[in-house]
C-alpha cells in the first residue's frame, strides 16, 4: 500500500470533486459559468468560515475552472502599499488574486485596493510635501478572492467591494467520511466507510482535521501491520492520540475545564482565558471556541465565556449547585 497523503493529491481540483457546501457551490457554479460564457472575469469574491474548511481550495477551484493563473498572498504579508501595487501591476487579464486572512491587511494597503477592485486603476502617490503628485495606473481586469476568518472585522467599505459573499459552515461526519474516502482512494490507502465514518465524527466539522486525522491513522495501522483502517483501528487509534468522541482534544478539555475550575464556570473574559490557559486570544476565539460553541458547550455572553450545563455533562463534572445530578446516569 502506498502511504504518501500529500497536500498537493488530496486537495480537490475541481468544484466535482469539492464535497458538502453544497448551496455555495452550486451558487459558484452559476457565477463560474457565466463568467466563462461572457469571457469576462468574475466578481470580486470574499469567503469567509473558519480555518480549514476550504476557502483557499476553493480559490484555486475557481482559478482553474475560469481558466486563469492565481497569484496568492495574505493580509499580514502586504506591509506597504508598494507590496499590493506590484502584485497588481503584474496581474494578467481576468487573473485571479487571492488575499488569505484579508481582515490582516493595513489600513494604508486597503485603500489602494478600493479603485482597484473598483475600476480597476490604481491612484500612487510620488513624492511627498507640496510637490507630491498622484499617477493613475491602469490595471487588467481581475478578480479579488478575500478570505477570511473575522468577517466582522473587515471594514465596511472593503466588505462593500466583493460582488459575492460566500460563507462556509463546518461539515456534518457524513460529508467528512466521504472527504476522507477521497483522500484515502487518491492515496492509495484502504479505508473501510465505517473506518471513515469514525474519523469523520471526530473531525470537529473540518476537512483540514479530518485529512491530519486520516494521516496519523493511517501511521497506526501502519505500525500495527494493518492493512486496512477499519473502525477498531480508527477509534482505537484517535483514543491513543486523545481525541473524545466528539473530537474534542486535550486542549479543548483544559479550556473548558479550566473555566469551570478557576472561574466557577465562568462568564471570564476571552484575555483572562487565554492567560490561565497559556494560550493566544486569537488562537481561541479562532481554533477552539467555534466547534465548542457549535457543540453547545460554551456561550460568548457579553460578561464573558461560560461552560454549559451540556459540557459538564459531556466532561462527566458535577456542576455546583447540582450536585443531586448524576451524570454517569444521564
Ligand atoms: P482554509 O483555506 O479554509 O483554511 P483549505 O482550503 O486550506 O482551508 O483546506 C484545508 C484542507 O482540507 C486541504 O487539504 C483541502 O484539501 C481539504 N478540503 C477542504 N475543503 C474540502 C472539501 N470540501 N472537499 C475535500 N477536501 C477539502
Amino acid at each position: 500500500m502506498t502511504l504518501i497523503l500529500s497536500e498537493e493529491k488530496i486537495r480537490p481540483q475541481s468544484l466535482d470533486q469539492f464535497i458538502g457546501q453544497d448551496d455555495l457551490r452550486a451558487n459558484l457554479k452559476v457565477y463560474l459559468d457565466a463568467a466563462k460564457t461572457r469571457g469576462q472575469h468574475l466578481d470580486h469574491t470574499l469567503l469567509y468560515g473558519n480555518p480549514g474548511l476550504g476557502k483557499t481550495t476553493l480559490a484555486q477551484i475557481m482559478a482553474s475552472e475560469l481558466g486563469v493563473n492565481i497569484v496568492s498572498t495574505s493580509g499580514p504579508v502586504l506591509e506597504r502599499s508598494a507590496d499590493l501595487a506590484a502584485i497588481l501591476t503584474n496581474l494578467g487579464k481576468n487573473d485571479l488574486l487571492f488575499i488569505d486572512e484579508i481582515h490582516r491587511m493595513p489600513a494604508n494597503v486597503e485603500e489602494i485596493l478600493y479603485p482597484a477592485m473598483e475600476d480597476f486603476c490604481l491612484d500612487l502617490i510620488i513624492g511627498q510635501g507640496p510637490g507630491a503628485r498622484t499617477v493613475k495606473i491602469e490595471l487588467e481586469p481581475f478578480t479579488l478572492v478575500g478570505a477570511t476568518t473575522r468577517i466582522g472585522l473587515l471594514t465596511s467599505p472593503l466588505r462593500d467591494r466583493f460582488g459575492v459573499i460566500c460563507r462556509l459552515d463546518f461539515y456534518s461526519p457524513r460529508e467528512l467520511a466521504a472527504i476522507v474516502l477521497r483522500s484515502a482512494r487518491v492515496s492509495s490507502l484502504d479505508v473501510s466507510d465505517d473506518g471513515a465514518l469514525e474519523i469523520g465524527k471526530r473531525s470537529r466539522g473540518t476537512p483540514r482535521i479530518a485529512n491530519r486525522l486520516l494521516r496519523r491513522v493511517r501511521d497506526f495501522a501502519q505500525v500495527a501491520k494493518k492493512k486496512r483502517i477499519d473502525s477498531a483501528i480508527a477509534a482505537a487509534a484517535l483514543k491513543r492520540m486523545d481525541v473524545d468522541s466528539l473530537g474534542l482534544d486535550q486542549m479543548d478539555r483544559n479550556i473548558l475545564e479550566c473555566i469551570i475550575n478557576q472561574f466557577s464556570g465562568g462568564p471570564v473574559g476571552v484575555k483572562t482565558l487565554a492567560v490561565a490557559c497559556s494560550e493566544e486570544v486569537r488562537t481561541l476565539e479562532d481554533i477552539y471556541e467555534p466547534y465548542l460553541i457549535q457543540c453547545g458547550f460554551l456561550k460568548r455572553t457579553p460578561r464573558g465565556r461560560v461552560v454549559t450545563a451540556r459540557a459538564y455533562k459531556h466532561l462527566k463534572i458535577i456542576r455546583q449547585g447540582l450536585l443531586s445530578v448524576n451524570p454517569q446516569a444521564e
